[in-house]
Parts: C-alpha cells; sequence; structure tokens
C-alpha cells in the first residue's frame, strides 16, 4: 500500500486566520476532499461534544467552520453523535434525550452548528444498520452502524485527539468505530455479544460499609448486582456486559470489586474493526478525518472533567487515511517534549521521544491503528505534509465577509462616542511620559 497523505498545520497562532478551526477548513479545502462530493450530498459531520461538565471536547466554533464550508459546496450537513453505553451510573449521553440536552448544554445545536443535531442511532440507541465485514474483521464479523450515519452519502470525522482509558487513545479510528456504531454496536465492540463479563472480586467489596452500595445495586439494568451485609452477588448469566457499573467501583468506590472492562488488544482490534464497518456503507472518497491535536488530555472526553494536557497543542492534520492520521498524531505526541504538573511528569514520560500514552496508559496503544492496518482499513505509513495558511484577501473575505469597521465612519459622523468630553480632564498623554505613575484621583 502507498503511503497516506496526511495534511498538517502547526497549533502555534499569533495572526489574523491562524485560529485552530480556520486552520481545519483551510486543511479540508486543500485536501481537494470537497470536490469529491456532489451538490447536495448529506454528510455526517462525526464528533464528540462531550461529556457533561468536560471541558477538553472541541469548541462547537471548530465543527461549525466545517458545516460552512461544506454548505458552501451545496452539501446538507448534520452534526452527529451516537447515545453511549452506561459507562457509568450518573452518564448524560445514553439516551437520545440526554445527549441533546448535555449537547446543548455543551453549546451544540441548531442555532450554534446551522445544520441539524443529530443523534444518529435514535432513541435507545437501537435504530442500525448491521453491517457484515466480508471477513475481514480481526474480532468482527458485523457491525451495528447508527442509521443516520450509514445512510449520509459522506462522513466528516471531527476528532480530538487525547489519551482514551480503555482504548489507550482516541483519535479517528475511535471516532469512526465507537462514535459512528449505535449503542448495542458499542456493546458489540466491547464484547459483550462474544461473551465478555466483568471481573468481580466480591473479597475486596465493602459490602453495605460502602456508601455507594445502593446506586451500585440500582445502576444495574439486568438487577445482576446484589450487595447484602455480608456478600457482593454478580450473577454473570444475567449480566450483558453494559458498563453501567463499570467506573462506579474504581472511581467512586476506590477499590476495584467490580473492576474495570479494559481488555486491549482485543478492544483496540475491535474498534477498528468496527471502524471499518462504517467506511463500508460510504463509497470510495466518503470518508475523510479531521484530527484536532491540541487539548491533548491523558483520558477522554466522556468523563465529567478533563485533567491538564500532557504536551502542548500539536496541531491540526487531516486525512482520507484513519489509521494514518492517527499514527500521525501519535508520532507527533510522542515526539513533543511532556508538560509539567501533568501525567506525563507524574509518570515520568516527559522526554521527546518517550511514547507517552504507553507510558501514561501502562499499556501498549497501538492495537487500534494495527488493526486498522490488518484489516485494511488504512495504513501506517504516511507522508506528512505541512500545509502553509492561506492569509490572502480570498481568506480573509471568507472568514470575515465584512470590513465592519467600514461602518463605523457614517455612524461617528452622526453620533462620535468621544463627542463633547474634555479629554484632558480624564488623563495625560502617553507620548514622552516620562515617569508613568497613574495621575492621583
Ligand atoms: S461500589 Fe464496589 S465496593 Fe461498593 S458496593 Fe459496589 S462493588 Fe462493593
Ligand atoms: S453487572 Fe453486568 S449488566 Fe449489570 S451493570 Fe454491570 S455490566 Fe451491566
Amino acid at each position: 500500500m502507498d503511503k497516506a497523505k496526511v495534511w498538517f498545520m502547526n497549533a502555534r497562532a499569533s495572526r489574523f486566520l491562524e485560529s485552530t478551526a480556520i486552520k481545519g477548513r483551510q486543511l479540508l479545502e486543500h485536501s481537494g476532499w470537497l470536490e469529491g462530493l456532489a451538490p447536495g450530498d448529506i454528510v455526517a459531520v462525526k464528533t464528540h461534544m462531550g461529556e457533561a461538565y468536560n471541558v477538553g471536547y472541541l469548541r462547537p466554533v471548530i465543527v461549525r467552520t466545517l458545516v460552512e464550508a461544506l454548505k458552501a459546496r451545496g452539501c446538507r450537513p448534520f452534526v452527529t453523535d451516537t447515545t453511549t453505553m452506561p459507562y457509568h451510573p450518573w452518564i448524560s449521553r445514553t439516551l437520545a434525550l440526554d445527549h441533546l440536552e448535555t449537547a446543548n448544554f455543551n453549546g451544540f445545536n441548531q442555532a450554534s452548528m446551522g445544520c441539524p443535531v443529530v443523534i444518529a442511532d435514535g432513541w435507545l440507541g437501537t435504530d442500525d444498520l448491521t453491517v457484515e465485514l466480508g471477513g475481514r474483521g480481526s474480532y468482527l464479523h458485523k457491525q451495528f452502524v447508527a442509521r443516520a450515519i450509514a445512510d449520509a452519502d459522506a462522513v466528516l470525522s471531527v476528532a480530538h485527539f487525547k489519551g482514551h482509558p480503555a482504548g489507550g487513545y482516541g483519535g479517528a479510528i475511535k471516532n469512526l468505530g465507537v462514535g459512528c456504531a449505535s449503542k448495542r454496536g458499542k456493546m458489540n465492540l466491547h464484547g459483550a455479544l462474544a461473551g465478555d463479563k466483568p471481573v468481580i472480586a466480591p473479597d475486596k467489596c465493602l459490602k453495605r460499609q460502602c456508601e455507594w452500595w445502593q446506586t451500585c445495586q440500582d445502576c444495574c439494568p439486568e438487577g445482576a448486582i446484589e450487595v447484602s451485609e455480608s456478600e457482593l452477588k454478580v450473577d454473570l448469566a444475567a449480566c450483558v456486559y453494559c458498563f453501567a457499573c463499570a467506573n462506579l467501583c474504581v472511581n467512586m468506590a476506590g477499590v476495584g470489586a467490580i473492576q474495570r472492562f479494559d481488555h486491549l488488544p482485543a478492544l483496540g482490534r475491535r474498534i477498528a474493526d468496527s471502524a471499518l464497518a462504517v467506511c463500508r456503507t460510504k463509497g470510495p472518497g466518503k470518508v475523510f478525518c479531521l484530527n484536532y491535536a491540541i487539548d491533548v488530555t491523558p483520558s477522554c472526553d466522556c468523563y465529567g472533567w478533563s485533567d491538564t494536557p500532557i504536551v502542548n497543542g500539536v496541531g491540526v492534520l487531516a486525512s482520507a487515511d484513519p489509521v494514518a492520521v492517527d499514527k500521525a498524531c501519535m508520532d507527533l505526541v510522542n515526539q513533543a517534549p511532556g508538560l509539567t504538573n501533568s501525567e506525563a511528569e507524574d509518570h515520568g514520560a516527559l522526554a521527546p521521544g518517550a511514547h507517552k500514552l504507553n507510558i501514561i496508559k501502562g499499556k501498549d496503544t497501538e492495537p487500534q491503528m494495527q488493526g486498522g492496518a490488518a484489516n485494511g482499513l488504512g495504513t501506517d505509513q504516511y507522508e506528512l505534509i505541512p500545509v502553509a495558511q492561506d492569509r490572502g484577501q480570498g481568506a480573509i473575505a471568507t472568514f470575515y465577509p465584512e470590513v465592519r469597521a467600514r461602518k463605523l465612519k457614517a455612524m461617528y459622523a452622526r453620533q462620535h462616542p468621544l463627542a463633547g468630553l474634555d479629554a484632558a480632564s480624564f488623563g495625560r498623554a502617553t507620548e514622552a511620559m516620562a515617569n508613568p505613575i497613574p495621575p492621583k484621583k
């Protein structure tokens, strides 16, 4: 397979048009992907709109700016995400109702996006299309793809590149593979249909001494958890591996009697299989990926918090190949020096070249990319192409269609804001000031 093209703009900015949002649109236009879309094409703009109280997710303006580019091409974009598994008892995106409320809370709605915001797998996450993988999957034979995304003519993945507790990292492959799967698709890629179950260590349970025991019992939709004065019982025959209890015991009770559900490398490869299923719903050239390697937090936007970044902002990367764009992001993050007062320092991963997320997560974060290379989703061989920003008159007219200061001349002529003021009584002139002490009142 030839090397994939990955276009790149650095995160640094000091002048007009050097906004991260504008860089994303300029990379999209520079790539030529838009020319492969026909006017009227329905385009799913897949992004993560953030868990409630998370502050690391991509800012709405980044997505809106891409929506504008698609509309300028004559396409019909919609901004989208899917219902989640109940990753913890307080999850705010597991019903379409909750997800839309959270999206609105976080600044994503039809007014802010300039197009509909759609939860692609419906009310409870069962509106989907079953996609056969044709024997190409490492783990999955078929997968459930969210209906609205499966039915769209094209998908634009808009991903925040950062660490992830189970997948190792989150980028394009995960945005497609997990983010475009319906709720039952997420259960499938986490291993529920293959028979995976949580790991139970009943001896660690604090039983009813645990302040969370009632929540622990109540959060299981199958009624499989029972906590008495003397024991923790989990009926694994009834358990559907839904994850509702996944983070409660570790994060809140702090003991891990019902343990986390990480199972790399199987999970990483299942995510890549799921991403392949999503791509199989589209014709050639109808999937494109933008990765924003900014606010590179050690964990994902599904948490209700965001830690300090582990490296400085890297930039925006774009490719038609989800594997290549993730690999390029990972390489740039690893090449960067780590930041103090972050998990990079906590785990001794500050050195340029250190495999930061591997060290921080204590595991190999490569399986998503390895799985994507193995199943033909893409290639980890890439050519990184720096792209210079267009800062010409045409570009400024795109993003700033009016010179708004031009309006002021006529307005000031009618009512000047400084008219009638005794200017000298308000302070001293700056020019030639020898002693810059403020005047006494
Ligand atoms: S949260 Fe953990 S420690 Fe608390 S009752 Fe449930 S299993 Fe036991
Ligand atoms: S015990 Fe199984 S079904 Fe019940 S909440 Fe935990 S993972 Fe879900």
